[in-house]
């Protein structure tokens, strides 16, 4: 059960993306338009960027429950909404749990408040899943890193004012995960990036059109050396660790909202459409369809809730952000497309919003951590404790 505090959230939430996202939502994904600065800003005002964050960082003290609720809520609008919140909170969490007090001073509170937006360049062209693979360079030269490589999947990278960079300090490849180490970078806002210290190119995608992802490269990019997170090298593969816990929650949450709004159509849709005489809902093989659907996202939410309030609670939940994000982003695609078969032929036009929920719904067992690697990584700690 939800506090009142939290159900008014979620309500409040809901106001707004009725209000602000949904009608454009459709419109500016069929363009493969960037999200307004305005929608950014409004939620800004509002909170959202800040809700896991103290006050005293520019936060607004509430929690990952709150995170999850409000998340969810805007992704049933749209994803790309949903997702704008993802970058700041792991710069934000990164930061808090492992930056110098420096880098909380100087970066929290633009990250909390939604001033500054944030990227995170962890991937790169050879190195997906095996994070430990990365071969872009950080060379210490005085004061100051010198960072050069290819980096690619880069959400938001022409927007964000601090792209947070996964480097290798050690040159030697064999060290693997403990040669690496976050990087604060600064740019302007804007898609002419600043090449050849960084240069950036939009990836065309299936879906996910509000926000784009680009392929970056770096060359000699200069960044003081108070920007590498917490001050010591090759700490960076553990430090990601405490913010993918927050990630994979407010990540499962996105994909429970997803799939709620692409159920939302469904059900309404067979209650206006009609064959043989009748509204379709009043087929059985619809309303199973409909209660199976139901059922899935009400596990999702659960699971999602659970970890969030262990998180909460100041436990490690690994394990249970994992398997939250897991299961939402296998029940989101089924959901997803239950819920276009039940629009027919129509689900398949572009003239309806349900084909942008299923083309969004196929995003989630491929980033954050693919579901391939979830179950690796849920397998293992289960064996392993
Ligand atoms: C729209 C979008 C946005 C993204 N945003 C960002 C972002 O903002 N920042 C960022 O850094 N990255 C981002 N990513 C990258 C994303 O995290 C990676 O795509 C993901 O980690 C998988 O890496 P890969 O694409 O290289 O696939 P690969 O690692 O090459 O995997 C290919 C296939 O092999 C499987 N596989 C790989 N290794 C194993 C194994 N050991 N066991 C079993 N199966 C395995 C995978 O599960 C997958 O099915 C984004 C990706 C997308 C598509």
């Amino acid at each position: 059960m939800l506090s009142e505090l939290h159900e008014e959230l979620r309500r409040s939430v809901r106001d707004f993306v009725a209000k602000e996202v949904l009608p454009i939502a459709d419109v500016l994904d069929r363009e493969e338009k960037d999200i307004p600065d305005e929608i950014i800003k409004k939620m800004a005002e509002l909170g959202y960027f800040g809700l896991v964050f103290p006050g005293e960082s520019g936060g607004v003290d509430l929690d990952h429950l709150a995170l999850a609720v409000v998340s969810e809520e805007l992704s049933r609008g749209w994803l790309s909404v949903g997702s704008v919140l993802t970058r700041n909170l792991i710069t934000g969490m990164l930061i808090q749990a492992h930056g110098t007090e420096e880098q909380k001073r100087r970066y929290l509170p633009g990250i909390a408040s939604g001033e500054l937006l944030t990227a995170a360049a962890f991937t790169e062209p050879d190195a997906g899943s095996d994070t430990a693979a990365i071969r872009t360079r950080a060379r210490r030269e005085g004061d100051r890193y010198l960072i050069s490589g290819p980096k690619t999947w880069c959400t938001f990278a022409n927007r964000a004012q601090i792209l947070t960079v996964l480097a290798r300090t050690d040159p030697d490849p064999a060290k693997r995960h403990k040669g690496l180490s976050l990087f604060l970078v600064e740019k302007e806002s804007g898609d002419a990036f600043d090449p050849p210290r960084i240069a950036g190119e939009p990836i065309p995608t299936v879906g996910y059109h509000g926000m784009h992802c680009f392929t970056l490269g770096f060359q000699d990019c200069a960044v003081p050396a108070e920007n590498l997170i917490g001050g010591t090298e090759n700490k960076g593969f553990y430090q990601l660790m405490v913010a993918y816990e927050s990630a994979r929650i407010q990540t499962a949450a996105r994909a429970v909202g997803v799939a709620q709004g692409a159920f939302d159509l469904a059900l309404k849709y067979s209650q206006e459409r009609q064959q043989f005489g009748q509204q379709i809902c009043n087929f059985q093989a619809i309303r199973h369809k409909l209660a199976d659907m139901a059922t899935e996202i009400q596990a999702g939410r659960q699971l999602t809730y659970y970890a969030a309030t262990m998180k909460d609670t100041g436990r490690r939940c690994d394990l249970e952000a994992g398997m939250a994000k897991l299961f939402a982003a296998d029940m989101v695609e089924r959901v997803a497309s239950e819920a276009l078969q039940i629009h027919g032929g129509y689900g398949y036009s572009k003239e309806y919003s349900i084909q942008r929920y299923w083309r969004d719904a196929r995003l989630f067992r491929v980033f954050e951590g693919t579901s391939e690697i979830q179950r690796e990584v849920i397998g293992k700690r289960l064996i392993e404790g």
